[in-house]
Protein backbone atom coordinates (compact mmCIF):
# COMPACT_ATOMS: atom_id res chain seq x y z
CA UNK A 1 0.00 0.00 0.00
CA UNK A 2 1.45 3.61 -0.81
CA UNK A 3 2.12 5.79 1.88
CA UNK A 4 0.26 8.13 0.10
CA UNK A 5 -2.93 6.45 0.63
CA UNK A 6 -1.97 5.06 4.39
CA UNK A 7 -1.93 8.72 5.02
CA UNK A 8 -5.50 9.40 3.28
CA UNK A 9 -6.77 6.43 5.24
CA UNK A 10 -5.47 7.21 8.38
CA UNK A 11 -7.10 10.98 8.20
CA UNK A 12 -10.56 9.53 6.62
CA UNK A 13 -10.85 6.86 9.35
CA UNK A 14 -10.31 9.51 12.08
CA UNK A 15 -12.67 11.96 10.11
CA UNK A 16 -15.50 8.52 10.06
CA UNK A 17 -14.84 8.35 13.65
CA UNK A 18 -15.11 12.27 14.32
CA UNK A 19 -18.80 12.05 12.09
CA UNK A 20 -19.58 8.98 14.24
CA UNK A 21 -19.43 10.58 17.30
CA UNK A 22 -21.34 13.62 16.39
CA UNK A 23 -24.02 11.55 14.98
CA UNK A 24 -24.49 9.65 18.08
CA UNK A 25 -24.50 12.85 20.28
CA UNK A 26 -27.03 14.65 17.88
CA UNK A 27 -29.49 11.58 18.50
CA UNK A 28 -29.03 11.53 22.07
CA UNK A 29 -29.74 14.90 22.36
CA UNK A 30 -32.72 14.72 20.00
CA UNK A 31 -33.89 11.95 21.86
CA UNK A 32 -33.85 13.91 25.43
CA UNK A 33 -35.06 16.60 24.30
CA UNK A 34 -38.34 14.96 22.49
CA UNK A 35 -39.13 12.70 26.10
CA UNK A 36 -38.50 16.38 28.00
CA UNK A 37 -41.23 18.19 25.05
CA UNK A 38 -43.68 15.48 25.53
CA UNK A 39 -43.63 15.60 29.30
CA UNK A 40 -43.71 19.66 28.98
CA UNK A 41 -46.43 19.73 26.51
CA UNK A 42 -48.94 17.13 27.64
CA UNK A 43 -48.86 16.20 30.84
CA UNK A 44 -48.22 19.43 31.85
CA UNK A 45 -51.43 21.23 29.97
CA UNK A 46 -53.72 18.05 31.45
CA UNK A 47 -52.32 19.20 34.84
CA UNK A 48 -53.47 22.86 34.09
CA UNK A 49 -56.64 21.90 32.54
CA UNK A 50 -57.43 19.78 35.59
CA UNK A 51 -56.43 22.90 38.33
CA UNK A 52 -58.90 24.87 36.08
CA UNK A 53 -61.74 22.49 36.44
CA UNK A 54 -61.25 22.40 40.23
CA UNK A 55 -61.11 25.80 40.74
CA UNK A 56 -63.69 26.41 38.47
CA UNK A 57 -66.23 23.84 40.53
CA UNK A 58 -64.87 25.41 43.61
CA UNK A 59 -66.92 28.85 42.82
CA UNK A 60 -69.82 26.89 40.18
CA UNK A 61 -71.76 27.58 43.56
CA UNK A 62 -71.51 31.34 43.02
CA UNK A 63 -71.11 31.74 39.60
CA UNK A 64 -73.17 29.83 36.96
CA UNK A 65 -71.09 31.18 34.49
CA UNK A 66 -68.39 28.41 35.33
CA UNK A 67 -70.38 25.58 33.96
CA UNK A 68 -69.19 27.13 30.73
CA UNK A 69 -65.37 27.06 31.74
CA UNK A 70 -65.83 23.34 32.94
CA UNK A 71 -66.92 22.17 29.41
CA UNK A 72 -64.26 24.29 27.42
CA UNK A 73 -61.96 23.07 29.78
CA UNK A 74 -63.44 19.37 29.03
CA UNK A 75 -63.33 19.48 25.69
CA UNK A 76 -59.43 20.57 25.82
CA UNK A 77 -58.85 17.46 27.91
CA UNK A 78 -60.31 15.05 25.92
CA UNK A 79 -58.41 16.46 22.85
CA UNK A 80 -55.17 16.02 25.41
CA UNK A 81 -55.73 12.21 26.43
CA UNK A 82 -52.00 10.36 26.60
CA UNK A 83 -52.29 7.81 29.31
CA UNK A 84 -53.78 4.47 29.58
CA UNK A 85 -56.57 4.76 31.92
CA UNK A 86 -57.13 8.42 31.62
CA UNK A 87 -59.63 7.99 29.16
CA UNK A 88 -62.33 6.48 31.14
CA UNK A 89 -61.35 9.08 33.84
CA UNK A 90 -62.24 11.56 31.40
CA UNK A 91 -65.51 9.99 30.86
CA UNK A 92 -66.46 10.30 34.48
CA UNK A 93 -65.44 13.92 34.50
CA UNK A 94 -68.33 14.80 31.78
CA UNK A 95 -70.54 12.63 33.47
CA UNK A 96 -69.91 14.60 36.56
CA UNK A 97 -69.81 17.62 34.31
CA UNK A 98 -73.20 17.00 32.59
CA UNK A 99 -75.15 16.30 36.10
CA UNK A 100 -73.90 19.55 37.20
CA UNK A 101 -75.10 20.85 33.97
CA UNK A 102 -78.28 19.84 34.82
CA UNK A 103 -77.76 20.80 38.61
CA UNK A 104 -74.88 23.00 39.48
CA UNK A 105 -75.68 22.25 43.22
CA UNK A 106 -75.33 18.23 42.61
CA UNK A 107 -73.08 17.75 46.02
CA UNK A 108 -72.44 14.66 45.42
CA UNK A 109 -71.47 15.30 41.40
CA UNK A 110 -69.46 18.20 42.65
CA UNK A 111 -67.89 15.74 44.92
CA UNK A 112 -67.27 13.36 42.19
CA UNK A 113 -66.01 15.91 39.38
CA UNK A 114 -63.22 16.56 42.33
CA UNK A 115 -62.15 13.45 42.90
CA UNK A 116 -62.07 12.58 38.82
CA UNK A 117 -59.94 15.79 38.79
CA UNK A 118 -57.56 14.75 41.56
CA UNK A 119 -57.21 11.37 40.09
CA UNK A 120 -56.76 12.61 36.39
CA UNK A 121 -53.89 14.58 37.67
CA UNK A 122 -52.45 12.66 39.72
CA UNK A 123 -52.20 10.16 36.95
CA UNK A 124 -50.29 12.71 34.81
CA UNK A 125 -48.16 13.36 37.59
CA UNK A 126 -47.39 9.78 37.66
CA UNK A 127 -46.96 9.94 34.32
CA UNK A 128 -44.71 12.93 34.24
CA UNK A 129 -42.45 11.25 37.22
CA UNK A 130 -42.19 7.93 34.98
CA UNK A 131 -41.72 9.94 31.62
CA UNK A 132 -38.36 12.17 33.63
CA UNK A 133 -37.03 8.71 34.30
CA UNK A 134 -37.29 8.04 31.14
CA UNK A 135 -35.29 11.24 30.01
CA UNK A 136 -32.77 10.39 33.25
CA UNK A 137 -32.55 7.10 31.69
CA UNK A 138 -32.03 8.02 28.21
CA UNK A 139 -29.67 10.42 29.15
CA UNK A 140 -27.65 7.99 30.84
CA UNK A 141 -27.72 5.45 28.04
CA UNK A 142 -26.76 8.37 25.60
CA UNK A 143 -23.67 9.08 27.91
CA UNK A 144 -22.93 5.57 28.43
CA UNK A 145 -22.80 5.32 24.15
CA UNK A 146 -21.02 8.31 23.82
CA UNK A 147 -18.41 7.68 26.46
CA UNK A 148 -17.89 3.83 24.22
CA UNK A 149 -17.68 5.65 21.13
CA UNK A 150 -15.20 7.99 22.56
CA UNK A 151 -13.23 5.51 24.12
CA UNK A 152 -13.13 3.51 21.05
CA UNK A 153 -12.26 6.63 18.83
CA UNK A 154 -9.84 7.51 21.37
CA UNK A 155 -7.98 3.82 21.39
CA UNK A 156 -8.14 3.64 17.35
CA UNK A 157 -6.84 7.77 17.48
CA UNK A 158 -4.20 6.98 20.25
CA UNK A 159 -3.13 3.73 17.61
CA UNK A 160 -2.90 5.82 14.89
CA UNK A 161 -1.33 8.17 16.28
CA UNK A 162 1.48 6.29 18.42
CA UNK A 163 2.33 4.21 15.12
CA UNK A 164 1.54 6.95 12.13
CA UNK A 165 4.51 9.27 12.83
CA UNK A 166 6.79 6.32 13.57
CA UNK A 167 5.82 4.69 10.25
CA UNK A 168 6.89 7.72 8.00
CA UNK A 169 10.23 8.43 10.50
CA UNK A 170 11.32 5.39 11.02
CA UNK A 171 12.44 3.96 7.80
CA UNK A 172 13.90 7.86 7.32
CA UNK A 173 15.82 7.16 10.39
CA UNK A 174 17.50 3.94 9.03
CA UNK A 175 17.80 5.49 5.84
CA UNK A 176 19.94 8.47 7.43
CA UNK A 177 22.37 6.27 9.09
CA UNK A 178 22.50 3.98 6.13
CA UNK A 179 23.96 7.08 4.24
CA UNK A 180 26.18 7.98 6.93
CA UNK A 181 27.50 3.94 6.82
CA UNK A 182 28.32 4.94 3.40
CA UNK A 183 29.87 7.88 3.93
CA UNK A 184 32.22 6.40 6.11
CA UNK A 185 33.00 3.57 3.06
CA UNK A 186 31.08 1.35 4.45
CA UNK A 187 29.66 -0.02 1.11
CA UNK A 188 28.18 -3.80 2.34
CA UNK A 189 25.41 -1.21 4.38
CA UNK A 190 21.82 -2.76 2.65
CA UNK A 191 18.15 -1.47 3.81
CA UNK A 192 15.63 -4.13 3.84
CA UNK A 193 12.18 -2.60 4.00
CA UNK A 194 9.24 -5.54 3.36
CA UNK A 195 6.14 -3.11 2.44
CA UNK A 196 5.46 -2.61 -0.39
CA UNK A 197 5.82 1.41 -0.30
CA UNK A 198 7.35 4.06 -1.65
CA UNK A 199 9.83 3.19 0.92
CA UNK A 200 10.63 -0.29 0.00
CA UNK A 201 10.94 0.94 -3.59
CA UNK A 202 13.39 3.61 -1.75
CA UNK A 203 15.41 1.02 -0.36
CA UNK A 204 16.19 -1.16 -3.79
CA UNK A 205 17.13 2.23 -5.63
CA UNK A 206 19.62 2.37 -2.07
CA UNK A 207 20.70 -1.37 -2.08
CA UNK A 208 21.58 -0.80 -5.94
CA UNK A 209 23.70 2.22 -4.90
CA UNK A 210 25.57 0.60 -2.90
CA UNK A 211 26.34 -2.35 -4.62
CA UNK A 212 27.57 -0.43 -7.32
CA UNK A 213 30.01 1.60 -4.83
CA UNK A 214 30.81 -1.65 -3.27
CA UNK A 215 31.80 -3.08 -6.64
CA UNK A 216 33.77 0.14 -7.81
CA UNK A 217 35.63 0.24 -4.22
CA UNK A 218 36.57 -3.27 -4.73
CA UNK A 219 37.58 -3.10 -8.41
CA UNK A 220 39.51 -0.18 -7.63
CA UNK A 221 40.94 -1.81 -4.40
CA UNK A 222 41.93 -4.23 -6.94
CA UNK A 223 43.65 -1.70 -9.24
CA UNK A 224 45.41 0.12 -6.40
CA UNK A 225 46.69 -3.07 -5.17
CA UNK A 226 47.66 -4.53 -8.54
CA UNK A 227 49.60 -1.32 -9.01
CA UNK A 228 51.31 -1.33 -6.18
CA UNK A 229 52.65 -4.47 -6.67
CA UNK A 230 54.03 -3.98 -10.34
CA UNK A 231 55.97 -0.52 -8.69
CA UNK A 232 57.01 -3.01 -5.87
CA UNK A 233 58.29 -5.78 -8.12
CA UNK A 234 59.81 -3.00 -10.56
CA UNK A 235 61.18 -1.33 -7.62
CA UNK A 236 63.02 -4.50 -6.32
CA UNK A 237 64.08 -5.40 -10.42
CA UNK A 238 66.05 -2.13 -10.52
CA UNK A 239 69.59 -3.12 -10.77
CA UNK A 240 70.73 0.23 -8.40
CA UNK A 241 69.67 0.41 -4.87
CA UNK A 242 66.77 2.57 -4.43
CA UNK A 243 65.19 3.60 -0.87
CA UNK A 244 61.76 5.51 -0.68
CA UNK A 245 60.98 7.64 2.68
CA UNK A 246 57.80 9.30 3.04
CA UNK A 247 57.54 12.77 4.63
CA UNK A 248 58.27 12.39 8.05
CA UNK A 249 61.18 10.16 6.84
CA UNK A 250 60.08 6.78 7.68
CA UNK A 251 61.30 4.67 5.18
CA UNK A 252 58.70 3.16 2.61
CA UNK A 253 60.00 0.86 0.72
CA UNK A 254 64.21 -0.25 -0.34
CA UNK A 255 64.83 -2.56 -2.71
CA UNK A 256 67.04 -6.07 -2.87
CA UNK A 257 70.29 -4.16 -3.91
CA UNK A 258 69.61 -1.08 -1.28
CA UNK A 259 69.25 -4.06 1.70
CA UNK A 260 72.27 -5.50 0.69
CA UNK A 261 74.37 -2.42 0.83
CA UNK A 262 72.81 -1.40 3.90
CA UNK A 263 73.51 -5.31 5.24
CA UNK A 264 70.25 -4.53 7.13
CA UNK A 265 66.55 -7.06 6.12
CA UNK A 266 63.64 -5.85 5.57
CA UNK A 267 61.92 -5.84 9.05
CA UNK A 268 65.16 -3.82 10.28
CA UNK A 269 64.03 -0.76 7.85
CA UNK A 270 61.04 -0.97 6.39
CA UNK A 271 58.40 1.30 8.37
CA UNK A 272 61.21 2.76 10.50
CA UNK A 273 62.39 5.73 11.15
CA UNK A 274 65.24 6.58 8.93
CA UNK A 275 67.19 8.81 11.21
CA UNK A 276 66.75 6.15 14.28
CA UNK A 277 68.19 3.38 11.94
CA UNK A 278 70.84 5.93 10.42
CA UNK A 279 72.41 5.92 14.65
CA UNK A 280 73.82 2.83 13.74
CA UNK A 281 74.36 2.58 9.89
CA UNK A 282 76.86 5.11 8.77
CA UNK A 283 75.45 4.60 4.87
CA UNK A 284 72.28 5.35 5.84
CA UNK A 285 73.33 7.95 7.90
CA UNK A 286 75.48 9.33 4.24
CA UNK A 287 72.57 8.47 2.88
CA UNK A 288 69.65 10.65 3.98
CA UNK A 289 72.00 13.85 4.96
CA UNK A 290 71.06 16.56 1.89
CA UNK A 291 74.00 17.57 0.83
CA UNK A 292 74.63 21.38 -0.15
CA UNK A 293 76.75 20.94 -3.03
CA UNK A 294 76.10 18.33 -5.54
CA UNK A 295 79.12 16.41 -7.07
CA UNK A 296 81.86 15.51 -4.80
CA UNK A 297 79.34 14.94 -1.75
CA UNK A 298 77.08 12.87 -3.74
CA UNK A 299 79.87 10.45 -4.58
CA UNK A 300 80.05 7.45 -2.16
CA UNK A 301 82.46 4.97 -1.55
CA UNK A 302 81.18 1.98 -0.29
CA UNK A 303 83.07 -1.81 0.96
CA UNK A 304 81.27 -4.12 -1.22
CA UNK A 305 82.88 -7.74 -0.83
CA UNK A 306 86.14 -6.54 0.19
CA UNK A 307 86.28 -4.02 -2.96
CA UNK A 308 86.00 -0.90 -3.07
CA UNK A 309 82.82 0.51 -4.99
CA UNK A 310 81.91 3.80 -6.13
CA UNK A 311 78.28 5.09 -6.15
CA UNK A 312 76.69 8.31 -7.20
CA UNK A 313 73.78 9.72 -4.79
CA UNK A 314 70.67 11.24 -5.94
CA UNK A 315 68.23 12.58 -2.91
CA UNK A 316 65.01 13.70 -4.69
CA UNK A 317 62.24 15.73 -3.38
CA UNK A 318 58.59 14.16 -4.29
CA UNK A 319 56.24 16.53 -4.19
CA UNK A 320 52.72 16.38 -4.75
CA UNK A 321 50.37 18.75 -6.58
CA UNK A 322 46.21 17.24 -5.83
CA UNK A 323 43.95 17.96 -8.85
CA UNK A 324 42.72 21.19 -8.56
CA UNK A 325 44.72 22.65 -6.01
CA UNK A 326 46.75 25.65 -6.07
CA UNK A 327 50.72 24.44 -4.81
CA UNK A 328 52.47 21.14 -4.26
CA UNK A 329 52.62 19.22 -0.89
CA UNK A 330 56.03 17.43 -0.16
CA UNK A 331 55.09 13.90 -0.16
CA UNK A 332 59.00 12.10 0.47
CA UNK A 333 62.20 11.28 -0.67
CA UNK A 334 63.81 8.58 -3.12
CA UNK A 335 66.98 7.90 -2.61
CA UNK A 336 68.92 6.78 -6.10
CA UNK A 337 72.40 5.16 -5.81
CA UNK A 338 74.14 4.53 -8.97
CA UNK A 339 77.16 1.78 -9.39
CA UNK A 340 79.43 4.09 -11.07
CA UNK A 341 82.56 2.33 -10.18
CA UNK A 342 83.07 0.83 -14.08
CA UNK A 343 82.93 4.20 -14.87
CA UNK A 344 85.32 5.78 -12.44
CA UNK A 345 87.87 2.82 -12.72
CA UNK A 346 88.01 3.69 -15.84
CA UNK A 347 88.23 6.93 -15.61
CA UNK A 348 91.42 6.84 -13.33
CA UNK A 349 93.02 4.52 -15.87
CA UNK A 350 92.61 7.43 -17.94
CA UNK A 351 93.71 9.93 -15.50
CA UNK A 352 97.06 7.55 -15.10
CA UNK A 353 97.55 7.00 -18.89
CA UNK A 354 97.11 11.13 -19.31
CA UNK A 355 99.74 11.86 -16.28
CA UNK A 356 101.80 9.35 -18.03
CA UNK A 357 102.00 10.45 -21.36
CA UNK A 358 102.18 14.40 -20.29
CA UNK A 359 104.95 13.59 -17.82
CA UNK A 360 107.04 11.84 -20.63
CA UNK A 361 105.93 14.97 -23.25
CA UNK A 362 107.29 16.97 -20.58
CA UNK A 363 111.21 16.29 -21.92
CA UNK A 364 110.93 15.98 -25.80
CA UNK A 365 108.75 18.99 -25.73
CA UNK A 366 111.29 21.04 -23.28
CA UNK A 367 114.36 20.45 -26.06
CA UNK A 368 111.17 21.22 -29.20
CA UNK A 369 111.45 24.72 -26.82
CA UNK A 370 114.65 24.99 -26.81
CA UNK A 371 115.14 23.96 -30.26
CA UNK A 372 112.87 26.51 -31.79
CA UNK A 373 113.99 29.45 -29.38
CA UNK A 374 117.87 28.72 -30.93
CA UNK A 375 116.48 28.65 -34.07
CA UNK A 376 114.22 32.05 -33.71
CA UNK A 377 117.22 33.32 -32.09
CA UNK A 378 118.92 33.29 -35.34
CA UNK A 379 122.04 31.38 -33.17
CA UNK A 380 122.74 28.52 -36.33
CA UNK A 381 122.22 30.55 -38.85
CA UNK A 382 120.22 33.42 -40.33
CA UNK A 383 116.55 32.97 -41.42
CA UNK A 384 115.09 34.25 -44.43
CA UNK A 385 111.33 35.64 -44.36
CA UNK A 386 109.29 32.30 -45.09
CA UNK A 387 111.97 30.35 -42.51
CA UNK A 388 111.12 33.20 -39.54
CA UNK A 389 107.76 33.01 -40.08
CA UNK A 390 107.75 29.28 -39.83
CA UNK A 391 110.46 29.22 -36.81
CA UNK A 392 107.53 31.31 -35.43
CA UNK A 393 104.77 28.88 -36.14
CA UNK A 394 106.74 26.27 -34.56
CA UNK A 395 107.82 28.45 -31.45
CA UNK A 396 103.69 29.16 -31.16
CA UNK A 397 102.91 25.79 -31.43
CA UNK A 398 105.15 24.37 -29.05
CA UNK A 399 104.07 27.24 -26.30
CA UNK A 400 100.72 25.96 -27.04
CA UNK A 401 101.48 22.22 -26.21
CA UNK A 402 103.72 22.98 -23.52
CA UNK A 403 100.40 24.85 -21.97
CA UNK A 404 98.13 21.86 -22.60
CA UNK A 405 101.06 19.14 -21.63
CA UNK A 406 100.70 21.55 -18.69
CA UNK A 407 97.34 21.23 -17.95
CA UNK A 408 96.92 18.14 -18.70
CA UNK A 409 99.42 17.47 -15.97
CA UNK A 410 97.63 19.50 -12.92
CA UNK A 411 94.10 17.95 -14.09
CA UNK A 412 95.63 14.77 -13.22
CA UNK A 413 96.77 15.86 -10.11
CA UNK A 414 93.37 17.39 -9.12
CA UNK A 415 91.59 14.16 -10.40
CA UNK A 416 93.78 11.92 -8.40
CA UNK A 417 93.93 13.92 -5.01
CA UNK A 418 96.99 14.61 -5.45
CA UNK A 419 96.48 18.51 -5.49
CA UNK A 420 99.53 20.15 -3.22
CA UNK A 421 97.91 23.23 -1.14
CA UNK A 422 100.33 25.47 0.21
CA UNK A 423 97.71 27.88 2.15
CA UNK A 424 98.67 31.09 3.61
CA UNK A 425 97.10 34.43 4.41
CA UNK A 426 97.51 36.45 1.01
CA UNK A 427 96.18 39.73 -0.15
CA UNK A 428 93.75 39.34 -2.92
CA UNK A 429 94.81 42.89 -4.38
CA UNK A 430 98.27 41.29 -4.61
CA UNK A 431 97.22 38.05 -6.53
CA UNK A 432 94.96 39.93 -8.74
CA UNK A 433 98.02 42.44 -9.31
CA UNK A 434 100.73 39.48 -10.29
CA UNK A 435 97.58 37.81 -12.49
CA UNK A 436 97.06 41.62 -14.38
CA UNK A 437 101.10 41.37 -14.77
CA UNK A 438 101.05 38.14 -16.35
CA UNK A 439 98.11 39.36 -19.29
CA UNK A 440 99.67 42.81 -19.87
CA UNK A 441 101.01 41.82 -23.13
CA UNK A 442 98.62 39.78 -24.06
CA UNK A 443 96.11 42.90 -23.23
CA UNK A 444 98.38 45.67 -24.66
CA UNK A 445 98.52 43.63 -27.94
CA UNK A 446 94.73 44.14 -28.38
CA UNK A 447 94.17 47.41 -26.67
CA UNK A 448 91.61 45.92 -23.99
CA UNK A 449 91.76 48.07 -20.53
CA UNK A 450 91.78 45.97 -17.16
CA UNK A 451 90.34 48.09 -14.35
CA UNK A 452 90.62 46.92 -10.91
CA UNK A 453 87.34 48.24 -7.98
CA UNK A 454 87.69 47.32 -4.93
CA UNK A 455 86.49 48.37 -1.48
CA UNK A 456 88.72 50.37 0.26
CA UNK A 457 89.56 47.88 3.68
CA UNK A 458 89.68 44.04 1.64
CA UNK A 459 90.81 41.58 4.63
CA UNK A 460 93.77 39.15 3.15
CA UNK A 461 92.72 35.70 2.00
CA UNK A 462 93.28 32.00 3.02
CA UNK A 463 94.49 30.39 -0.36
CA UNK A 464 97.49 28.96 -2.55
CA UNK A 465 98.63 32.23 -3.79
CA UNK A 466 100.20 30.02 -7.00
CA UNK A 467 96.91 28.24 -7.83
CA UNK A 468 94.96 31.13 -7.41
CA UNK A 469 96.95 33.09 -9.45
CA UNK A 470 96.91 30.63 -12.12
CA UNK A 471 93.22 30.51 -11.17
CA UNK A 472 92.64 34.37 -12.23
CA UNK A 473 94.97 34.14 -15.21
CA UNK A 474 92.77 31.83 -16.10
CA UNK A 475 90.07 33.91 -15.92
CA UNK A 476 91.39 37.38 -17.48
CA UNK A 477 93.20 35.04 -20.56
CA UNK A 478 89.57 34.08 -21.51
CA UNK A 479 88.04 37.19 -21.13
CA UNK A 480 90.46 38.64 -23.02
CA UNK A 481 90.22 35.90 -25.77
CA UNK A 482 86.84 36.55 -25.96
CA UNK A 483 86.48 40.81 -25.26
CA UNK A 484 86.20 42.45 -28.92
CA UNK A 485 89.63 44.94 -29.13
CA UNK A 486 89.70 48.20 -27.48
CA UNK A 487 87.32 46.57 -24.71
CA UNK A 488 87.65 46.18 -21.02
CA UNK A 489 87.45 44.02 -18.24
CA UNK A 490 86.34 44.68 -14.93
CA UNK A 491 87.61 42.83 -11.75
CA UNK A 492 85.94 44.04 -8.75
CA UNK A 493 87.67 43.03 -5.29
CA UNK A 494 84.70 42.92 -2.03
CA UNK A 495 84.00 41.18 1.11
CA UNK A 496 80.78 39.36 1.49
CA UNK A 497 80.34 37.37 5.15
CA UNK A 498 83.50 35.95 5.67
CA UNK A 499 84.35 35.34 2.20
CA UNK A 500 86.42 38.01 -0.17
CA UNK A 501 85.13 37.46 -3.76
CA UNK A 502 86.62 38.62 -7.23
CA UNK A 503 84.83 38.97 -10.24
CA UNK A 504 86.04 38.86 -13.34
CA UNK A 505 84.05 40.92 -16.10
CA UNK A 506 84.50 40.96 -19.70
CA UNK A 507 81.87 42.23 -22.23
CA UNK A 508 82.33 40.04 -25.23
CA UNK A 509 79.92 37.62 -26.36
CA UNK A 510 78.82 35.80 -23.40
CA UNK A 511 77.70 32.50 -22.88
CA UNK A 512 74.46 31.13 -24.28
CA UNK A 513 72.34 29.76 -21.24
CA UNK A 514 71.84 26.46 -22.55
CA UNK A 515 76.14 25.88 -22.04
CA UNK A 516 76.44 27.63 -19.01
CA UNK A 517 76.07 24.68 -16.52
CA UNK A 518 78.68 22.55 -18.52
CA UNK A 519 80.99 25.33 -18.59
CA UNK A 520 83.40 23.27 -15.47
CA UNK A 521 83.28 20.79 -17.28
CA UNK A 522 86.16 18.96 -18.16
CA UNK A 523 87.05 19.73 -22.15
CA UNK A 524 84.06 21.59 -22.32
CA UNK A 525 83.56 24.04 -24.87
CA UNK A 526 81.22 26.30 -26.17
CA UNK A 527 80.62 24.71 -29.82
CA UNK A 528 82.18 27.23 -32.51
CA UNK A 529 85.33 27.59 -30.05
CA UNK A 530 88.71 27.02 -31.75
CA UNK A 531 91.11 28.48 -29.66
CA UNK A 532 92.15 26.78 -25.85
CA UNK A 533 91.50 23.48 -24.30
CA UNK A 534 88.58 22.96 -22.98
CA UNK A 535 90.37 22.63 -19.50
CA UNK A 536 91.09 25.69 -18.01
CA UNK A 537 87.45 26.28 -15.98
CA UNK A 538 87.55 22.50 -15.11
CA UNK A 539 90.69 22.70 -13.16
CA UNK A 540 89.96 26.50 -11.83
CA UNK A 541 86.75 24.99 -10.12
CA UNK A 542 88.89 22.26 -8.85
CA UNK A 543 91.48 24.41 -7.49
CA UNK A 544 89.27 26.84 -5.80
CA UNK A 545 87.13 24.11 -4.62
CA UNK A 546 90.18 22.56 -2.91
CA UNK A 547 90.90 25.57 -0.77
CA UNK A 548 87.33 25.79 0.33
CA UNK A 549 86.12 28.16 -2.20
CA UNK A 550 83.65 28.52 -5.11
CA UNK A 551 83.46 29.23 -8.37
CA UNK A 552 80.45 30.34 -10.32
CA UNK A 553 78.98 31.84 -13.84
CA UNK A 554 76.39 34.81 -14.30
CA UNK A 555 76.18 35.42 -18.19
CA UNK A 556 74.26 37.09 -20.66
CA UNK A 557 74.62 36.14 -24.18
CA UNK A 558 75.73 38.84 -26.40
CA UNK A 559 77.04 41.08 -23.45
CA UNK A 560 79.54 39.74 -21.67
CA UNK A 561 80.18 37.15 -19.09
CA UNK A 562 81.10 37.11 -14.76
CA UNK A 563 83.19 34.44 -13.43
CA UNK A 564 83.87 34.82 -9.98
CA UNK A 565 85.74 33.14 -7.27
CA UNK A 566 84.76 33.35 -3.33
CA UNK A 567 87.83 32.07 -1.13
CA UNK A 568 87.48 32.40 2.50
CA UNK A 569 88.57 35.41 4.61
CA UNK A 570 91.65 34.78 6.35
CA UNK A 571 91.34 35.74 10.03
CA UNK A 572 87.64 35.91 10.30
CA UNK A 573 86.54 38.64 13.05
P1 LIG B 1 89.56 26.98 -22.92
O1 LIG B 1 90.97 26.59 -22.74
O2 LIG B 1 88.90 26.38 -24.11
O3 LIG B 1 89.36 28.43 -22.77
P2 LIG B 1 88.10 26.90 -20.51
O4 LIG B 1 87.76 25.77 -19.61
O5 LIG B 1 88.86 28.02 -19.91
O6 LIG B 1 88.82 26.27 -21.72
O7 LIG B 1 86.77 27.45 -21.13
C1 LIG B 1 85.80 26.57 -21.61
C2 LIG B 1 84.96 27.21 -22.66
O8 LIG B 1 84.14 28.22 -22.08
C3 LIG B 1 85.74 27.98 -23.70
O9 LIG B 1 86.09 27.13 -24.73
C4 LIG B 1 84.79 29.03 -24.17
O10 LIG B 1 83.96 28.49 -25.16
C5 LIG B 1 83.95 29.30 -22.95
N1 LIG B 1 84.38 30.52 -22.24
C6 LIG B 1 85.22 30.60 -21.18
N2 LIG B 1 85.36 31.88 -20.76
C7 LIG B 1 84.57 32.64 -21.57
C8 LIG B 1 84.29 34.05 -21.66
N3 LIG B 1 84.85 34.94 -20.81
N4 LIG B 1 83.43 34.46 -22.62
C9 LIG B 1 82.86 33.57 -23.46
N5 LIG B 1 83.10 32.22 -23.44
C10 LIG B 1 83.94 31.77 -22.52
Amino acid sequence: MRIKFKVTLGVFVLFTFLVIMGGIGLYSINQLSRNTQNILKDNFETLEYMNTIIRASDSLAINPQMISVLKNTLAAQEMNITEASEQALTFSLRDDIEKLVASSSDSFALHNLRFHAVAIQELNMEAIKRKSETATNAAAQATKYLVLAATLVGIVAFIIIVNFPGYVANPIVQLTQSIKAIANKDYEERLHFSRKDEFEELAVAFNQMAEKLDEYEHSNLANILFEKKRIETIINRMTDPVIGLDEKKYVVFANEQALQLLNLTEEKIIGQYAPDVAVENDLLRKLIKQEESEDRANLLKIVVAGKENYFSKQLIDIRYTATGEKGDIPIGQVILLKNITPYKELDLARTNFIATISHELKTPIASLQMCTQLINDQRIGNLNEEQKKLAQTLSDETARLTKLVNELLDLSQVETGNVKLTLSSVSPQRLVEQAIESVKLQAERRNIAIQVKEAEEIPNVKADPEKTTWVLINLLTNALRYSPENGKIDITIEKKENHIYVSVQDFGQGIEEKYQSRIFDKFFQVPGTTKGTGLGLAISKEFVEAQGGLISLQSKYGYGSVFTIGLPESNPS
